[in-house]
C-alpha cells in the first residue's frame, strides 16, 4: 500500500477546486481498503473515501487526514432466470457500466446514461434521472462497515431508498463504504421512457436501449451535463442543489405571490410537490450565465455552479451562499446543496 503526502485534490473532481489532502492512496481490492483504515487508526487520522469526484467540493484547505480512492474495478453477468444479476466494483465508471449494460441488452440503467461519478456512489443518493433509480435494480450493495471493521452485504430494503436518499447518506452516514453493487437487469426489456423530455424525442415509436441511451446523452449533453472537458460549462459538481420538495400549499402561495396560475411542479406524496431548484433560482434573479468572482452559473443549466477557470472553493461556496440566501429571502425555501463538502 503506497501512501502519498500532500496531494492536491482539485484534479480529482469534476469541478476542479480544492486543496490538498495530507496523505492520499488509492485501494484496488477490499483487502487493501480494509488495510488503509487500518493504518489510518493506528495513526490516528480521519479518513474520506473519493469516488469520481463529481459530486464533491473540496475546501481552499483540503483534507486533513488520509484521502481513498476508491478503485475497485471489474463488471460481473450472471443468468438468473430471466434476468441478468451485474455485479460492478465501486471504482468503475457509472457511464461506462451503463454502456456495456446497454450494448448487451440489458435494460433497467438506460436512463442514467451520461451521469458523471463511479458505480460506487450510486446507492448513496439513490442517484436518478428521467424517471429511473438505481433502487429499482439494485439487489444488494457490498460494503465495508467502518464501525465494525467487517465487509456486510446490505439488501435492497436494508439501504433505505428513498428520493436521492439512503442509509449511505441518513441514518448510517459515513459508517460504510461501499464496495460492489448488485443489479437486476431484464435482457431485452424495454427503455423507461416517462418523463416528457424523453416522449417528445420518441413521438410515438418504441425506441431501443440504445436509442434511450443515445437520447439521454444528448438531453444531458445540450445542459452541458455530461462531463466535456471541451465544454467549460461541465466544470461543475453536476447539480448543486437538491429539488425542493414542498407542500402544496407552499407552491400555491408562491404561485399567488407571483401572480401565476401555477408554478412549475411534480406531485411527490401525499399533499406534496417537488419544485424545480433551477426554476427557484431564475425567479430569485439569477439568470444562466450569472458570474461572481469566478465562479458563475452555467450558460446552459441554472442548477449548476461552474469553476469558470480559475476559481478558489471559497468562490464557489460564495455563490452556494448567495443563491441559497436569495431563494430563501424570495420563497422561504431554503435549497440543499447536493453536493458533499469536504474540509470545511
Ligand atoms: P429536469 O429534467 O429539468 O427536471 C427538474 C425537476 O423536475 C426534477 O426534480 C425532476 O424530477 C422534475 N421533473 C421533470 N419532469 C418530471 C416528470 N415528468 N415527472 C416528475 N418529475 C419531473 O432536471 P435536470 O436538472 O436537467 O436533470 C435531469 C435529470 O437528472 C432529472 O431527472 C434530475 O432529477 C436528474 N438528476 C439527478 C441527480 C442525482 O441523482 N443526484 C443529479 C442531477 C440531476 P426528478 O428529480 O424526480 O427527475
Amino acid at each position: 500500500m503506497e501512501i502519498l503526502q500532500n496531494i492536491l485534490l482539485a484534479p480529482f473532481t469534476t469541478i476542479a477546486v480544492g486543496g490538498p489532502a495530507k496523505y492520499f492512496s488509492r485501494a484496488r481490492t477490499a483487502a487493501e481498503l480494509v488495510d488503509l483504515f487500518g493504518w489510518a487508526r493506528s495513526k490516528g487520522e480521519n479518513v474520506f473515501v473519493l469516488g469520481g469526484g463529481s459530486n464533491v467540493l473540496v475546501s481552499d484547505a483540503g483534507f486533513d487526514g488520509l484521502v481513498v480512492k476508491i478503485e475497485i474495478s471489474g463488471i460481473n453477468f450472471d443468468v438468473v432466470g430471466d434476468t441478468v444479476l451485474v455485479t460492478a466494483g465501486a471504482g468503475v465508471d457509472w457511464d461506462g457500466f451503463v454502456r456495456e449494460c446497454v450494448d448487451r441488452d440489458l435494460a433497467g440503467v438506460e436512463c442514467l446514461s451520461g451521469i458523471p461519478g463511479n458505480v460506487g456512489g450510486t446507492p448513496v443518493q439513490n442517484v436518478g434521472a428521467y424517471g429511473q433509480e438505481v433502487s429499482e435494480t439494485i439487489v444488494r450493495v457490498r460494503c465495508f462497515d467502518r464501525a465494525a471493521g467487517t465487509i456486510v452485504e446490505l439488501s435492497n430494503d436494508e439501504c433505505g431508498f428513498e428520493y436521492r436518499k439512503s442509509i449511505f447518506n441518513t441514518s448510517e452516514r459515513e459508517r460504510y463504504v461501499v464496495l460492489w453493487v448488485v443489479f437486476r437487469l431484464v435482457p431485452g426489456g424495454q427503455p423507461k421512457i416517462v418523463y416528457k423530455d424523453l416522449q417528445q424525442r420518441f413521438s410515438g415509436g418504441a425506441p431501443s436501449l440504445r436509442e434511450a441511451r443515445e437520447t439521454v446523452i444528448a438531453i444531458r449533453r445540450e445542459k452541458s451535463m455530461v462531463i466535456d472537458p471541451t465544454d467549460p460549462n461541465s466544470r461543475s459538481a453536476g447539480s448543486f442543489f437538491k429539488n425542493p420538495i414542498v407542500s402544496t400549499s407552499v407552491a400555491d402561495s408562491i404561485a399567488e405571490e407571483l401572480k401565476l396560475d401555477s408554478i412549475p411542479q411534480f406531485a411527490a406524496g401525499d399533499d406534496d410537490v417537488k419544485i424545480p431548484a433551477a426554476w427557484l433560482i431564475e425567479q430569485a434573479g439569477f439568470r444562466k450565465g450569472f458570474i461572481l468572482g469566478n465562479a458563475g452559473i452555467s450558460t446552459n443549466h441554472s442548477l449548476a455552479i461552474i469553476n469558470r477557470g480559475s476559481a478558489t472553493s471559497a468562490e464557489i461556496v460564495a455563490l452556494k451562499d448567495l443563491t441559497q440566501k436569495s431563494v430563501l429571502d424570495k420563497f422561504g425555501i431554503r435549497l440543499q446543496p447536493e453536493p458533499i463538502f469536504i474540509g470545511f
